[in-house]
């Protein structure tokens, strides 16, 4: 079995942090993980930098790549602007991302998740005009931080109607980290019933530590493209309480121990995270670039 590890670190991750990374550093950042042979990477953000001031520049970011055959770099727009931008910066994939519920909508976009919707079918065909894939992110699919649980139809009702619009890929969010595998288990089979042939993933935070046990759900579940951030940073601007992505060389270590091939060099990627947690100054809330691999003492 094999699945599709996205890094996205140097956005969900470094978009919340108090320091602002130049795009230079940023750039590094994502070479240091494409040498690590993770098949792809969210680079960053087309976003308004007065808006996510982390992500600034993030053209500056794509130009600074040194960019590795068959990796895929990413990024992530909000709007028809960003995915210009993000075309024009010579993204190979871009990641679109809404929240299922009136409420999130409005404080994150300022729309109604009818709007929402509408507005990213809009945006997958823009982005396939321009020849560059498109992958959809439901946030909050596993629950909102203003409304509560969010239905299970809602969440079916909008993978299909991202499917139909022709989403390459369907990630499930939990954005603010409050499944548990339960929830995974119903949802990432209905959601592929639903997506007709159309690979679903899960992007996961570990808020309240389930997202490790959200993700062995998920492989279980059929679940094949899975999102992460080095070190586990992260957040989210407009999500209160949220804190960081399940941490790739943690989901890494997971993975390997299960005999999912993910094509990752486990010790390259440790490196990576005590690399960042310098830059940073600061312990990244991974636990497994502290503990090391398991390796028995001689
Ligand atoms: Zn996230």
């Amino acid at each position: 079995m094999q699945v599709a590890l996205c890094d996205v670190g140097p956005r969900d991750g470094l978009q919340n942090d108090a320091l602002v990374l130049e795009p230079a550093v940023r750039a590094e950042l994502c070479d240091r993980l494409a040498a690590t042979g993770l098949p792809r990477i969210e680079c960053g953000s087309f976003v308004n930098p007065k808006v996510v001031p982390q992500m600034a520049g993030a053209e500056e970011v794509f130009a600074g790549l040194h960019r590795v055959d068959g990796v895929v770099y990413a990024a992530l727009a909000l709007n028809g602007r960003g995915v210009e931008r993000a075309v024009a910066a010579g993204v190979d994939e871009v990641h679109l991302a809404y929240p299922l519920s009136d409420t999130f909508c409005a404080r994150n976009q300022n729309t109604t998740l009818a709007e929402a919707a509408a507005a990213h079918e809009a945006m997958i065909a823009a982005a396939h005009a321009a020849g560059v894939r498109a992958s959809v992110t439901l946030g909050a699919s596993f629950g909102c931080p203003f409304e509560g649980p969010v239905p299970e139809a809602r969440v079916i009702e909008h993978v299909e109607r991202m499917a139909r619009s022709g989403a390459d890929e369907i990630m499930l969010a939990d954005t603010i980290g409050v499944g548990v595998p339960k929830q995974v288990r119903s949802l990432v089979p209905a959601a592929l019933r639903a997506a007709a042939g159309i690979p679903i993933g899960l992007h996961l935070h570990n808020t309240r530590n389930t997202g490790y046990a959200n993700a062995d759900a998920g492989i279980e579940s059929g679940a094949t493209i899975f999102d992460a951030s080095i070190g586990g940073l992260g957040g989210c601007p407009f999500a209160p309480r949220a804190t960081g992505n399940i941490a790739t060389e943690d989901l890494v270590y997971l993975l390997d121990g299960l005999g999912v091939e993910t094509g990752v060099d486990l010790a390259a990627l440790i490196s990576v995270a005590e690399w960042l947690a310098g830059v940073l100054g600061r312990d990244l809330p991974g636990q497994l670039y502290k503990a090391g691999p398991f390796i028995p003492a001689g």
